[in-house]
């Protein structure tokens, strides 16, 4: 499982298919208009600096996708949410769910292959999970679709969660990002850590 968890996050492959994800959800909102004035939108995105991106990508990954009203007297902006970009979190949602998930087995060797491989100490996996055992659990969004049918030991997440999708570990952590797409951005983005 570790080995696995650390071959996706490694893989360019992986963070493509990501980026594809987020392309098709950013063209669906473009096809819409703006919500408060109903004008066209035009395309806003700005540059993120996620951490933990593997060397060699292109500067398309660091690309929060957004948009602004095209009236001038509105220009309300409208990000679309991210299976990338986990609100305000700056290393990848990718990242935050997987380290999180495989931290409670974490030895002193893997804590130092984790932080080689992307950069992260043990205290932000300590202040990560805490956030998926408070922030996460007592959030709206939470309230409202983790009902799930045998409930999920929230004391385990986002491992307990991870388990509930089905396919390798690439394809839970597919479905696992596209759950939490509503909480990426707008009403439903969560307190950063
Ligand atoms: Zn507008």
């Amino acid at each position: 499982m570790h080995q696995a968890i650390q071959n996706i996050l490694g893989d360019k492959r992986f963070y493509e298919l990501l980026l594809g994800f987020d392309r098709q959800i950013a063209d669906a909102a473009h096809e819409g208009c703006c919500q408060r004035c109903g004008a066209k939108l035009h395309s806003g995105s700005y540059e993120r600096k996620p951490r933990g991106v593997p060397a060699g990508l292109g500067p398309e990954h660091c690309e929060r996708f957004s948009f602004c009203c095209a009236a001038r007297d509105c220009r309300k902006r409208e990000t679309p949410g991210s299976l990338r970009f986990l609100g305000r979190k700056v290393f990848l949602g990718a990242m935050v769910v997987l380290i999180t998930a495989m931290q409670s087995g974490l030895t002193p060797a893997r804590v130092q292959q984790l932080q080689a491989l992307v950069g992260v100490s043990r205290r932000t996996v300590a202040r990560w999970r805490d956030w998926w055992c408070r922030v996460f659990t007592e959030s709206p969004f939470w309230r409202a679709h983790g009902a799930l049918v045998p409930p999920v030991r929230t004391a385990d997440l986002p491992a307990s969660l991870l388990k509930r999708f089905t396919g390798d570990i690439e394809q839970q952590l597919l479905s696992l990002l596209r759950f939490l797409v509503p909480i990426t951005t707008g009403v439903g983005l969560m307190r950063a850590i």
